[in-house]
């Protein structure tokens, strides 16, 4: 089944691991947790330098879009790389922010709602507070988001070239 869940959640190089469901009724939560595939590389959030050995630092949860009825998070290692240029830097990830708690793909949705429906009802309808929904919009106005994460994400292929401009 996870093979499955792999294969829909398309995130190139990570796998599912596990899915659990951690809340029932009207506020339901799916977790998936997904880990890194066979030969996972590890990205310098400094200079995009690439390396093959990680230092584990932490574990991240982050929401995604939803599943259904079901609030859905992805959890996952967040590892450190040792960059001969750098420096230990956190690593940079295709599918989420470093300091975001929501995806990529999550944050585009809310970003794009926004433009047709209010703050609150995007808020409601995304299982987000009034202050996340706000946060995106102002960091998306500022171009960063897609001066980074979404182009970064484009550009990341079977290779993984570089999740940086
Ligand atoms: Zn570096």
């Amino acid at each position: 089944m996870t093979d499955y869940f792999t294969r829909l959640l398309g995130i190139q190089g990570f796998v599912v691991e596990a899915v659990t469901q951690d809340r029932q009724g009207a506020h339901s939560r799916v977790v998936l947790d997904i880990k890194r595939g066979e030969r996972p590389r590890f990205i310098c959030s400094g200079c995009c330098h690439v390396s093959e050995e990680g230092i584990e630092y932490r574990t991240r949860e982050v929401q995604h879009l939803s599943c259904w009825q079901h609030l859905t998070v992805l959890r996952f290692k967040q590892y450190r790389v040792n960059c001969p240029h750098c420096g230990l830097k956190v690593e940079a990830l295709p599918f989420v922010l470093r300091y975001s708690r929501v995806s990529v793909w999550l944050g585009n949705l809310v970003y794009e709602l926004c433009k047709v429906m209010t703050n609150k009802s995007v808020g409601i309808l995304q299982g987000l507070d009034d202050g996340t929904v706000k946060a995106i919009g102002k960091y998306r106005q500022a171009a960063r988001w897609t001066g980074s994460a979404l182009w970064g994400l484009m550009r990341y292929s079977s290779e993984v070239r570089s999740v940086c401009i």
